[in-house]
């Protein structure tokens, strides 16, 4: 029965992008308190400033994923420019510097959510897992499950915040579905901070709570990616 049950819990990964270092650290107290770990998608050079913000995170039990060192458009770049000349200029020194700084990554999460097939494929090569976005598509909430992870997976995830029309009730509909249903959903913002202090595609603080709050009254899990190994066996 215990087993059955583990299957059915389901997963909600948060995920936040580009570099907010400061107000990331500063969340890391709301994610201990309720228990939760989540994926940091790192833009930009890796300076030992920012390594030091990665290490900090990592050791909070969250998972480190990169975010290209340009923003560029994945997909345009490697049609204009090949995949190789890509690698060097967006994805290599990144991995070089983690590689360094004994930061070990697995995930990455496209810039402004472009992809294509072919950079699945390319990026494959460095990844397990990749994460696009739905942005404001009215396309049906995606669910993954667990149980049934692939290796290598692209997620498309839900963007969170005021730009992507957001309604809490029915993003906890949608956890607890991931839940019943031993799913996979994968969220995403950028900064965090309270309400009237941030952009409209970032995570304003008090939704956070509510529904890190609302998780673990239900019983669901937040992950980071680099746990999804672990818990889909
Ligand atoms: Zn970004």
């Amino acid at each position: 029965m215990c087993e059955s049950n583990k299957e059915k819990r389901g997963v909600v990964c948060f995920t936040f992008d580009d570099f907010h270092g400061e107000s990331w650290l500063k969340a890391d107290s709301l994610f201990r308190k309720y228990g939760a770990h989540v994926t940091f998608f790192i833009m930009g050079d890796i300076s030992p400033e920012k390594a030091g913000v990665m290490k900090k995170l990592k050791a909070s039990g969250h998972t480190i994923g990169l975010h290209s060192v340009h923003h560029g458009n994945a997909v345009k770049l490697i049609q204009e420019n090949g995949a190789e000349k890509y690698l060097e200029e967006e994805i290599k020194p990144q991995l070089d510097a983690c590689r360094e700084n004994g930061l070990e990554i697995h995930s990455f999460s496209y810039p402004c959510n472009y992809r294509n097939e072919e950079s699945d494929r390319l990026l494959f090569r460095y990844f397990d897992y990749l994460r696009t976005g739905r942005g404001l598509d009215n396309v049906p909430t995606p669910y993954y499950p667990l149980k049934g992870l692939p290796e290598k997976c692209c997620f498309t995830g839900i963007g969170v915040g005021t730009f992507y029309g957001t309604e809490l009730s029915v993003l906890k509909k949608e956890m607890i579905h991931a839940a019943e249903t031993g799913s996979i959903l994968v969220l995403y913002a950028h900064d965090i901070g309270p309400l009237g202090e941030i952009a409209k595609n970032d995570m304003p603080v008090e939704w956070l709570e509510e529904l890190l709050s609302f998780a673990k009254e239900s019983g669901i899990r937040i992950a980071g990616f680099d746990e999804l190994k672990m818990l889909k066996s």
